[in-house]
């Protein structure tokens, strides 16, 4: 069962690193097709990366995630100009391509390096407002640098400054700097917080970069927008799916999870109610802020549960733990190694807060051990299974319930059947 857990955790990590890169694959392929297919359907495949990109910035607004809009936007920008800009009837000088694609070379990394390092503060705020105006910026940049007055100046951003490089890639050199700083951004940031939300980042960036270097065609172009709108879709969607089911201060699953995982539960089970002792009275001398980095280490020595739990953080500072298939007999050593092993856990307080204030005049002559003070915590349970008299999930649990309300009078840290 552990070894199970463990197997999935490893998979869904894994699923989340593959998965723009699935992407991409597919959509490559799917390119390769579009040589057989009719008129209506190569139109069809020119909206598609706009519908995309489109309900890409929809769920990003509601989602509140304005790194996603504003790259979106970019992106939307871009595919445009790429596409559609140099064929513009009737237009006197119209857009070299070749311009175009030199400044989007460099605007598509720069955007996506520039707004990865952003901090999330909306879209419909002042700093939201700020983003548009630099977006705005580098179109109006884009259109002076593009105008024949400017030659000059564009012909440097494609300059070489390694000749034996161009026969690698057509993308010009000043932009192959934005696109490994971006990348080294991005690879940085996510070994750092793990978030899909930088390798779908790092996804997009491949895949503009693969057509960009590529560009055999407009639909190619589309195929790869529309990816790149995929990538971030999902993303978003993992993310919330994975706020919704887990606890954001411990990382353990949340009551909601637990609620789901209830109802698959078989004609066996046990279950287990543990709860902190004493932990109003710990906040009150340590301050909240402590006892959140406490309940922490709490939860992860928990979450380590032996004999084929499951934790969960069922709120405050109460946690379930579900024991599928199990008796009350088979899990009771368990829980008593793991009461146990939370009460030997020394956790090594850094003075912060109120008790930084506290002992701010004699810290300077005091010695490191001081400031640093071991303290232990200790937690009660209470467990229940299935039987004639607990028929469901929900009077199993609170049965366990009280059978914790039994071991907190008994007189904590102790386990109560
Ligand atoms: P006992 O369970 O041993 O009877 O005593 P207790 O003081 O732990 O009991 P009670 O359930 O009354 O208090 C729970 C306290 O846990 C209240 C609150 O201060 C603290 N607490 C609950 N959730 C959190 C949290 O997320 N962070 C922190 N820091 N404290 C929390
Ligand atoms: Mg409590
Ligand atoms: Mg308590």
């Amino acid at each position: 069962m552990e070894g199970n857990i463990y197997l999935k955790t490893t998979a869904k990590t894994i699923l989340k690193l593959v998965l723009p890169f699935l992407l991409i694959a597919l959509s490559y392929i799917f390119y390769q097709k579009t040589g057989d297919m009719s008129q209506p359907q190569l139109d069809m495949v020119k909206l598609a990366p706009y519908v995309l990109l489109l309900i890409g910035t929809v769920i990003s607004w509601k989602f509140n995630r304005s790194r996603e809009f504003f790259i979106l936007v970019v992106l939307g920008l871009c595919l445009a100009a790429v596409t559609s800009l140099p064929v513009i009837p009737g237009k006197t000088a119209p857009m070299n391509p070749v311009d175009i694609y030199s400044v989007i070379c460099l605007m598509i990394p720069f955007n996506i390096g520039l707004f990865s390092f952003f901090k999330e503060r909306g879209i419909l705020s002042l700093w939201g407002g700020i983003r548009i105006g630099i977006i705005l910026a580098q179109v109006l940049a884009a259109f002076w640098l593009m105008n024949p007055e400017q030659a000059n100046l564009l012909a440097l951003v494609r300059r070489d400054f390694l000749p034996g490089l161009h026969s690698f890639t057509p993308v010009p050199q000043s932009a192959l700097v934005f696109f490994f700083a971006a990348l080294a951004i991005l690879v940085l940031k996510q070994i750092r917080n793990r978030s899909s939300q930088d390798i779908s980042f790092i996804g997009v960036l491949c895949a503009v970069f693969f057509v960009l270097h590529d560009q055999r065609d407009p639909f190619q172009y589309s195929i790869s927008f529309a990816a790149s709108g995929m990538i971030m879709i999902t993303s978003i969607i993992q993310d919330s799916y994975s706020m919704a089911f887990s606890d954001e201060l411990t990382g353990l699953p949340s009551r909601r999870a637990l609620k789901q995982d209830m109802m698959k539960l078989g004609i066996n089970y046990a279950m287990a109610m543990l709860d902190i002792d004493h932990f109003k009275k710990f906040n009150d001398t340590y301050g909240h802020d402590t006892g959140d980095e406490v309940l922490k280490l709490v939860a992860s020595t928990i979450k380590d549960v032996t004999g084929g739990g499951k934790a969960y953080r069922y709120g405050g500072e109460e946690f379930t733990i579900l024991f599928p298939g199990k008796s009350i007999n088979e899990v009771v050593p368990h829980l008593e190694e793991l009461r146990e092993k939370v009460s030997k856990r020394a956790f090594t307080l850094r003075r912060t807060g109120r008790q930084k204030n506290k002992s701010k005049r004699k810290s300077r002559s005091n010695s490191r051990s001081a400031k640093q003070k071991q303290i232990y915590i200790t937690i009660s349970i209470g467990v229940s299974q299935k039987s004639e008299k607990n028929k469901t999930p929900d009077t199993v649990m609170k049965s366990a319930d009280t059978a914790l309300y039994r071991a907190k009078k008994k007189g904590r840290n102790c386990v109560s059947k």
